[in-house]
C-alpha cells in the first residue's frame, strides 16, 4: 500500500470529526473521497499531509508510519502534495518562483535543478509559456494547474487533492481535469476530495463515502454511485445529483 490510514481519529473540542476512519490506497490508485460537507474531507487530508495531527490511529506512507513523533514533517510532505480548493500562489512570485519555493527553501534541492524539473512540467502541461508570469496574468484553472505543477516537483509518492475545482468558473473546471486524468494516465497516486460525481465515476478506481468521520461504504465508482448499499449514501447522492 502507498497509503494506509488505520482508525484515524480527530477530535476539535467535542466535535468528532474523523472516528476510527480506515482507508488504504495501492500504487496508481485513484482514490474519490465523496461525502456531505463537513463529513471530515478536508481534515483527512491534511492529517495525512500531517498538517493536522491525529489524536489515534496510524498513517503509513509505504509502510512507514508517518504518524509517529519521530517522523520528518519536512521529509514526509516532500513525499506527499498537497492541492486545495483556492490555489494559494504567491501573488508577488512568478510560476517559476512559485513552483520552486519549496523544493530550495524547505527542501535544499539545488536551484538550476528545480528550475528545470519546474520548466519540464510545465512544459507537460501546456504552460511553459507561463513561466515567468505572475500569477495574476493567468485563468483560474491555469493557476490551479500551476498549484498542482507545484505539488508535483517533488515526484511525490502520492498526490492529495481538495476540492480542487470547487473555486474554479464553470467553463475552468474542464482544463483542471484534464490535467488530473493525465496524471492517472502516467500512474500518480491520488486521493481527491470531489463534488464532481461525473468526473469520480470518470478517474477514479474507489470511491470511498465519508459519513460522520468514518468510510461508511467503498467500491468502484459504478457501484458506490450507481447503486450505493447504504441508505445514507443513497440520501447523499440523491441531494447532490
Ligand atoms: P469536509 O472537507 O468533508 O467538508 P472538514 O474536514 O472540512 O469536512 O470538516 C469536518 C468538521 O471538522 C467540520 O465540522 C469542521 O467544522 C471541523 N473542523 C475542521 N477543521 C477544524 C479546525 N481547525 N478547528 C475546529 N474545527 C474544525
Ligand atoms: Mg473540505
Amino acid at each position: 500500500m502507498v497509503l494506509s490510514c488505520q482508525d484515524v481519529r480527530k477530535t476539535f473540542g467535542p466535535n468528532v470529526v474523523l472516528d476510527g476512519l480506515s482507508l488504504d490506497v495501492g500504487e496508481h490508485e485513484v482514490v474519490a473521497l465523496i461525502g456531505a460537507s463537513g463529513s471530515g474531507k478536508s481534515t483527512l487530508l491534511r492529517c495525512v499531509n500531517l498538517l493536522t495531527e491525529i489524536d489515534d490511529g496510524t498513517i503509513r506512507l509505504d509502510g512507514e508510519d508517518i504518524t509517529d513523533p519521530r517522523a520528518d514533517p519536512d521529509a514526509v510532505r516532500q513525499k506527499i502534495g498537497l492541492v486545495f480548493q483556492s490555489y494559494n500562489l504567491f501573488p508577488h512570485m512568478t510560476v517559476l518562483d512559485n513552483i520552486t519555493l519549496a523544493p530550495v527553501r524547505v527542501h535544499r534541492r539545488p536551484v538550476a535543478e528545480a528550475r528545470e524539473q519546474a520548466r519540464e512540467w510545465l512544459q507537460r502541461v501546456g504552460l511553459a509559456d507561463k513561466a515567468t508570469a505572475y500569477p495574476d496574468r493567468l485563468s483560474g484553472g491555469q493557476q490551479q494547474r500551476v498549484a498542482i505543477v507545484r505539488a508535483l516537483v517533488n515526484s511525490p509518492r502520492l498526490l492529495l487533492l481538495d476540492e480542487v475545482t470547487s473555486a474554479l468558473d464553470p467553463e475552468l473546471v474542464g482544463e483542471v481535469l484534464t490535467m488530473i486524468r493525465d496524471l492517472k494516465g502516467e500512474g500518480m497516486t491520488m486521493v481527491l476530495a470531489t463534488h464532481e460525481m461525473g468526473f469520480a465515476r470518470q478517474v477514479a478506481d474507489r470511491v470511498a463515502f465519508l459519513d460522520k468521520g468514518k468510510v461508511l461504504e467503498e467500491g468502484p465508482p459504478s457501484r458506490v454511485l450507481g447503486d450505493p448499499a447504504e441508505p445514507r449514501t443513497r440520501q447523499f447522492l440523491a441531494r447532490i445529483i
